[in-house]
Protein backbone atom coordinates (compact mmCIF):
# COMPACT_ATOMS: atom_id res chain seq x y z
CA UNK A 1 0.00 0.00 0.00
CA UNK A 2 2.73 2.45 0.82
CA UNK A 3 4.33 2.09 -2.35
CA UNK A 4 1.78 2.66 -4.06
CA UNK A 5 0.87 5.44 -2.68
CA UNK A 6 4.33 7.00 -3.45
CA UNK A 7 3.99 6.08 -6.94
CA UNK A 8 0.77 7.89 -7.32
CA UNK A 9 2.49 10.50 -5.49
CA UNK A 10 5.50 10.69 -8.00
CA UNK A 11 3.07 10.46 -10.95
CA UNK A 12 1.40 13.36 -9.44
CA UNK A 13 4.16 15.45 -8.84
CA UNK A 14 6.17 14.59 -12.37
CA UNK A 15 2.53 15.50 -14.39
CA UNK A 16 2.88 19.07 -12.34
CA UNK A 17 6.04 20.18 -12.75
CA UNK A 18 5.63 18.96 -16.15
CA UNK A 19 2.79 21.44 -16.71
CA UNK A 20 5.02 23.93 -15.14
CA UNK A 21 7.97 24.04 -17.27
CA UNK A 22 6.66 25.64 -20.48
CA UNK A 23 5.35 28.64 -18.10
CA UNK A 24 8.59 29.00 -16.06
CA UNK A 25 10.14 29.30 -19.47
CA UNK A 26 8.18 31.41 -20.81
CA UNK A 27 8.40 34.24 -17.98
CA UNK A 28 12.55 33.49 -17.79
CA UNK A 29 12.46 34.39 -21.23
CA UNK A 30 10.69 37.43 -20.64
CA UNK A 31 11.81 38.65 -17.55
CA UNK A 32 15.40 38.39 -19.35
CA UNK A 33 14.57 39.69 -22.77
CA UNK A 34 13.35 43.08 -20.38
CA UNK A 35 16.83 43.69 -19.01
CA UNK A 36 19.69 42.50 -21.48
CA UNK A 37 22.38 44.41 -21.55
CA UNK A 38 23.14 46.26 -25.70
CA UNK A 39 24.66 44.52 -27.90
CA UNK A 40 28.31 46.30 -28.52
CA UNK A 41 28.90 46.36 -32.70
CA UNK A 42 32.45 45.95 -31.24
CA UNK A 43 31.31 42.24 -30.52
CA UNK A 44 33.69 40.21 -32.70
CA UNK A 45 30.60 37.91 -33.67
CA UNK A 46 28.53 41.59 -34.30
CA UNK A 47 30.97 42.44 -36.26
CA UNK A 48 31.51 39.68 -38.02
CA UNK A 49 27.97 39.42 -39.13
CA UNK A 50 28.18 43.39 -39.75
CA UNK A 51 25.93 44.64 -37.24
CA UNK A 52 24.78 48.22 -36.75
CA UNK A 53 22.36 49.63 -34.25
CA UNK A 54 20.54 51.72 -37.33
CA UNK A 55 19.75 49.89 -40.24
CA UNK A 56 20.00 53.17 -42.51
CA UNK A 57 23.96 53.15 -41.94
CA UNK A 58 24.51 49.94 -43.60
CA UNK A 59 27.05 49.67 -46.08
CA UNK A 60 25.35 48.91 -49.36
CA UNK A 61 28.67 48.17 -51.44
CA UNK A 62 29.57 45.77 -48.84
CA UNK A 63 25.86 44.46 -48.53
CA UNK A 64 23.66 44.68 -51.90
CA UNK A 65 20.76 42.35 -50.89
CA UNK A 66 19.63 44.99 -47.72
CA UNK A 67 16.59 46.55 -48.12
CA UNK A 68 15.14 49.81 -46.17
CA UNK A 69 12.54 46.99 -44.47
CA UNK A 70 15.32 44.84 -43.58
CA UNK A 71 15.29 45.59 -39.70
CA UNK A 72 15.75 43.35 -36.67
CA UNK A 73 11.75 44.49 -35.62
CA UNK A 74 11.30 42.25 -38.97
CA UNK A 75 13.61 39.69 -38.42
CA UNK A 76 12.52 36.10 -37.24
CA UNK A 77 15.46 36.23 -34.95
CA UNK A 78 13.74 39.45 -33.29
CA UNK A 79 12.51 38.73 -30.14
CA UNK A 80 10.93 41.75 -28.70
CA UNK A 81 7.46 42.41 -29.23
CA UNK A 82 6.01 45.04 -32.16
CA UNK A 83 6.44 48.43 -29.97
CA UNK A 84 9.13 47.51 -28.17
CA UNK A 85 12.48 49.25 -28.59
CA UNK A 86 14.76 46.42 -27.87
CA UNK A 87 14.62 42.64 -27.95
CA UNK A 88 16.37 39.87 -27.41
CA UNK A 89 18.00 38.39 -30.86
CA UNK A 90 18.19 34.50 -31.30
CA UNK A 91 21.86 35.16 -32.60
CA UNK A 92 23.08 37.23 -29.90
CA UNK A 93 22.16 35.34 -27.04
CA UNK A 94 22.46 37.16 -23.46
CA UNK A 95 21.70 40.41 -25.34
CA UNK A 96 19.24 43.00 -26.66
CA UNK A 97 19.27 44.86 -30.29
CA UNK A 98 17.29 48.04 -31.17
CA UNK A 99 14.18 47.07 -33.39
CA UNK A 100 16.05 49.42 -36.26
CA UNK A 101 19.06 47.70 -35.92
CA UNK A 102 20.46 45.34 -38.72
CA UNK A 103 22.79 42.32 -39.71
CA UNK A 104 23.71 39.67 -42.00
CA UNK A 105 22.13 37.08 -40.34
CA UNK A 106 18.51 38.75 -40.71
CA UNK A 107 15.90 36.50 -42.26
CA UNK A 108 11.76 38.00 -42.32
CA UNK A 109 9.67 37.13 -40.26
CA UNK A 110 7.12 34.42 -41.56
CA UNK A 111 3.76 36.27 -42.33
S1 LIG B 1 19.56 38.26 -36.53
FE1 LIG B 1 17.86 39.64 -36.97
S2 LIG B 1 17.22 40.44 -34.96
FE2 LIG B 1 19.25 39.56 -34.70
S3 LIG B 1 20.66 41.29 -35.00
FE3 LIG B 1 20.46 40.26 -36.97
S4 LIG B 1 18.81 41.38 -38.02
FE4 LIG B 1 18.68 41.90 -35.84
Amino acid sequence: MQEKISRRYLVKCGLVAGAMAPAFGLLASRAGAAGLPPLDPADPTAKALGFVTDSTKVDASSNPTHTAAQKCGTCAQFQGKPGEARGGCNIFAGHSVPQGGWCKAYAPKPT
